[in-house]
């Protein structure tokens, strides 16, 4: 059993992870008395409890069995309660394998917990079936892994993004709820943070907080170019309430579990003050009229914040948090006239090119700008001329080498997923 206390309060008190510390091997470690936390994507946590354990998410539908089975070689008790922090499916995707083990040992179904915009969540993603799916595989395909994600099995095609079998909760609460399974009271506290429907717990006696992904070893996913929105503010007031219980344990569902009331602090202390720093300097840039391209060039979060082995920019990353803070507070338009109801891409692309001395030429120029580390630029350019001449074998090439050379520079799995796609549709064969 692997020591993951140990291990965490070492890379937090050195200030730098040398070491993985969003590990996926399925192991389960008793982290405490009767508390236990399978490691996955993302991680199942179990209680030990008088009438049975008391589980907080369930894992991805391809990990299920396996964080099972390693529950089952810990403990024999039937699962109680299963709480979901949140609607993700690498937290209710394992549903169904709980509720098998429990037919398989006759004993009563878990009952499912959770926050009531689950349901909300659930009926969006049976509705964007097909966005789901194919933004998932953009983000989490097997190539994509960065050491962060390994492959889930979402970059597997399965029939439904949502399983069809996943189970729905049972209870669901809107501000707080108070449980009590087999005499180990929990309460548990609604806050938006990464997600509308997210929750997060308290269990006293053990001076334990479960915290879902308000923490998960990496800047906080609070920008995500490709899905709904996030709530950097209010993650940051959910954190500042956590650490004002003053917890002596956190369990995460992504990243290490963390002992000690100061180390705890301290972590909790630096994710909340980054995010309430970047929502603070995008909203005095709002109020005094400033376009969304002047905040995202000027707002960042400092090198030596990033560097925290719980703050790196490997999953997502500052500058998604930004946008996602402008689209909070904000509309969709960016704030230039030219934006807000502008030409086709397609358009624009051919009077550029025409500008350039066709498309040829304007590939050339993304090549150059390359070449001297202007990726953002090269990228602009390379796309015009693309777009220009979609079936030029040479601007493809060309293109494919700009996107390549991107993904390499960049940190977040996010940006390095997006432009690994962008570099696999530039190289493909027509027709693939
Ligand atoms: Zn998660």
């Amino acid at each position: 059993m692997a020591d993951l206390l140990a291990l965490s309060a070492r890379i937090i008190d050195e200030g730098r992870a040398d070491e993985p510390t969003n590990r996926v091997t399925y192991e389960l470690s008793e982290v405490a008395e009767g508390i236990a936390l399978v490691e996955s994507f993302g991680h199942c946590i179990a209680l030990r409890t008088d009438r049975g354990l008391l589980v907080f998410d369930t894992s991805n539908p391809a990990a299920g069995p396996r964080v099972v089975e390693a529950l089952r070689r810990w403990s024999p008790d039937p699962v109680h309660t299963i709480v979901y922090t949140h609607g993700h499916v690498d937290h209710v995707g394992g549903s169904a394998a709980f509720v098998a083990d429990a037919s398989e040992r006759g004993s009563a179904r878990p009952t499912f917990v959770a926050h009531g915009s689950i349901l909300e969540r659930f009926a969006r993603y049976r509705l964007t079936e097909g966005w789901n799916a194919r933004i998932n595989r953009r983000q989490f395909g097997p190539r994509r892994s960065v050491g962060i994600v390994p492959d889930v099995g979402t970059g597997q095609p399965r029939r439904h993004f949502l399983p069809e079998d996943v189970a729905v909760p049972d209870i669901v609460f809107e501000d707080r709820l108070g449980l009590s399974v087999g005499g180990l009271g929990v309460e548990l506290h609604h806050a938006r943070g990464e997600t509308d429907d997210h929750l997060w717990a308290w269990v006293p006696e053990r001076r334990a907080i479960v915290c879902g992904d308000f923490v998960i070893w990496n800047f906080p996913n609070a920008g995500n170019p490709q899905k709904v929105q996030r709530y950097p503010g209010e993650w940051a007031a959910a954190i500042r309430a956590m650490a004002a219980l003053e917890p002596e344990l956190l369990l995460p569902a992504h990243g290490l579990p963390i002992a000690g009331r100061d180390r705890i602090g301290r972590v909790l202390g630096d994710i909340a003050s980054a995010l309430e720093r970047l929502v603070g300097d995008v909203v005095a840039k709002m109020n005094a009229g400033e376009t969304l391209d002047a905040i995202v060039h000027s707002v960042s979060v400092p090198d030596d914040v990033l560097a925290k082995p719980y703050l790196r920019p490997l999953y997502d990353e500052p500058e998604f948090v930004v946008r996602n803070i402008w689209r909070l507070y904000g509309g969709w338009w960016d704030g230039n006239p030219a934006r807000l109801k502008p030409p086709s891409d397609s358009e624009l692309a051919h009077e550029v090119a025409a500008l350039a001395g066709g498309a040829l030429a304007l590939a050339g120029r993304a090549q150059e700008a390359a070449a001297t580390g202007r990726l953002r630029l090269a990228c602009q350019l390379v796309e015009w001329a693309r777009q220009e001449r979609p079936g030029d074998e040479d601007i493809a090439a060309i293109a494919g080498e700009i996107y390549g050379a991107r993904e390499a520079s960049e940190t977040s799995l996010m940006a390095r997923a997006i432009f690994g796609a962008a570099r696999d549709a530039s190289t493909a064969a027509p027709g693939e």
